[in-house]
């Protein structure tokens, strides 16, 4: 009787677990979406992404295991403003999950209520090569962004899997209150920075540029997507020693030959910045990424002189 009853005991717990309800299946294209909706799905939700926080989410080889995440999901978060359009719709298609296409409730696009800067007021023309026909696809990079992409991920977990909208109400209201705290160290931190001219690579950073004051005065590139040309690199530098612009911020994922070579002709100082979570090891979440980045950024302003000022 004892061992039959030590038996069962094992039985049940060994099938406990199924017995639970699923958790809902988030995927996400990006890193950062897959850490905010961490953030506000934390136990209810199993949540996979796409693109590493280190690739250039413009570019994303597509692979078997991506329709294979795709088939699984309940809920699908884009970034929206053809950042993924070279790769997710055929992704999306070939999954052949109707639940998570666009219009149907198991979609969803992150940018919809977000401060979107650089929206063009005339045609959109992709015949030259720029990738952001839309506006400024990285809008991900301001905090006050983050706020409302959190808020459109837990309307969706409230219709999606009403049983735990309590769950998903408190942990919004926890992020959102760490994100008050942090928004004002983050300021505080960046009082050191306003007006400080940077050049970066791609043309990623507006929305940052604009919460804490830096202003993006060029780009590598000639647009976003296009190469630079000699003649473009000329008068870049040119400019660059003009105006003393002290920083050239490069995303990890360009070959850093050429800015370092800028860097040393001008004088200016090269810094790899993170544009995602996921973009160094240490950047685990949200938060981790405008620390970093802000403390990078200080630490090389204050290296290189503040040469612009
Ligand atoms: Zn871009």
């Amino acid at each position: 009787m004892k061992i039959n009853k030590a038996l069962w005991l094992t039985f049940c717990l060994l099938w406990a677990p199924s017995a639970l309800p699923a958790k809902m299946r988030v995927l996400t294209t990006t890193q950062d979406l897959a850490a905010l909706a961490e953030e506000i799905g934390r136990d209810h939700v199993a949540v996979d992404f796409i693109a590493k926080g280190y690739q250039d989410p413009h570019f994303v080889e597509p692979k078997p295991s991506y329709l294979l995440k795709m088939k699984k999901a309940d809920l699908f978060i884009q970034v929206g403003l053809e950042l993924e359009v070279a790769w997710a719709p055929a992704l999306l298609t070939n999954a052949r999950n109707p639940k998570i296409l666009p219009g149907n409730p198991g979609f969803l696009d992150a940018s919809v209520g977000c401060e979107i800067l650089q929206i063009s007021s005339g045609p959109v023309d992709r015949s030259m090569g720029d990738i952001h026909p839309f506006g400024n696809p990285h809008y991900w990079l301001s905090p006050a962004n983050g706020r409302v992409i959190a808020a459109n991920i837990a309307k969706k977990l409230y219709a999606l899997d009403p049983d735990n909208e309590a769950a998903y109400r408190q942990n919004i209201a926890a992020f959102n209150a760490k994100l008050d705290q942090k928004q004002k160290e983050w300021q505080a931190l960046a009082s050191e920075l306003k007006g400080t001219s940077v050049v970066t690579y791609h043309n990623s950073w507006p929305n940052f540029a604009r919460s804490f004051g830096l202003s993006v005065a060029n780009f590598i590139e000639i647009r976003p997507g296009v190469p630079p040309s000699p003649a473009h690199l000329e008068n870049l530098m040119r400019q660059m020693r003009a105006e003393k612009i002290p920083l050239i911020l490069v995303e990890p994922y360009f070959d850093s030959k050429l800015p370092q070579k800028i860097a040393r002709d001008t004088g200016a100082v090269l810094i790899v910045i993170s544009p995602s979570v996921g973009s160094k090891k240490e950047i685990k979440n949200y938060f981790d990424l405008f620390d970093h980045n802000l403390e990078l950024l200080t630490e090389s302003a204050a290296k290189s002189g503040k040469r612009s000022l």
